[in-house]
């Protein structure tokens, strides 16, 4: 799949795009949310101030900044207690000590936070860090599914099942799951993927049962 998919999409080096803090808490907001939207409510966000005084201000305040992300009444107080927790575990926002863990000490501490799962802290952990686990989001999740990668899981356990199954290197983990992501967007979609399109169609379990009409994807 990596190699399939490369050859489709081209190299995807390994590059931070945004310092941990912002991955950390733009991840939340993208929850649902496409990333137009969630770029404008990170934005709007850090202007309410540095993350001591959006930690403290009214979370009605900080809902509404990020009202151009999906359930901003949720996940303005997750963001809020993730920042508290932050500051009191480590008396400031600055996530760079986790260059220094293992990958699953990196995960341990991140999940502990409040509202911040394994997705979110694998994301920050690959993205910044380049520390070797594997970000399932909902189209990492469907396509290794449809393929029969994994078999029926949700996509938490789904995790550990893909790494288990892949090198542990940070710059292929991090191709393969940028490339699945984009094949997700453009080709293996929820409903209707494009099958007659798909470079991964020799491969997949899907296409085997159903030909060119793989149904729409039920999550575990
Ligand atoms: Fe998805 Fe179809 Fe490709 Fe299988 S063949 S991965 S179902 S687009």
């Amino acid at each position: 799949m990596h190699e399939r998919l490369t050859a489709e999409y081209g190299p995807r080096p390994l590059v931070p795009r945004r310092e941990p803090m912002h991955e950390l808490i733009s991840t939340v907001l993208s929850q649902r949310t496409d990333w137009r939207n969630e770029d404008l409510a990170y934005q709007e966000l850090r202007q309410l101030g540095d993350w001591d005084t959006i930690a403290s201000l009214p979370v009605e305040t900080v809902a509404h900044a990020i009202r151009a992300s999906t359930y901003p009444e949720q996940k303005a107080p997750r963001i809020q207690a993730t920042l508290k927790a932050i500051c009191e575990l480590r008396g400031n926002y600055d996530l760079d000590f986790l260059q220094d863990m293992t990958p699953q000490e990196g995960l341990k501490w991140l999940t502990a936070l409040p509202g911040v799962g394994v997705k979110t802290s694998s994301l920050v952990l690959l993205f910044n860090f380049a520390k070797p686990v594997f970000p399932v989001d909902t189209h990492v999740h469907r396509i290794t599914s449809r393929v029969g990668a994994i078999p029926k899981m949700g996509e938490g356990p789904a995790h550990k099942a893909l790494l288990a199954l892949l090198p542990p290197e940070a710059p292929l983990l991090y191709e393969l799951h940028v490339n699945l992501l984009r094949h997700g967007q453009q080709v293996c979609s929820f409903s209707n993927p494009k099958c007659g399109k798909c470079v991964l169609r020799e491969r997949c379990d899907a296409h085997a049962l159903y030909g060119d009409h793989v149904p729409s994807f039920v999550k575990s």
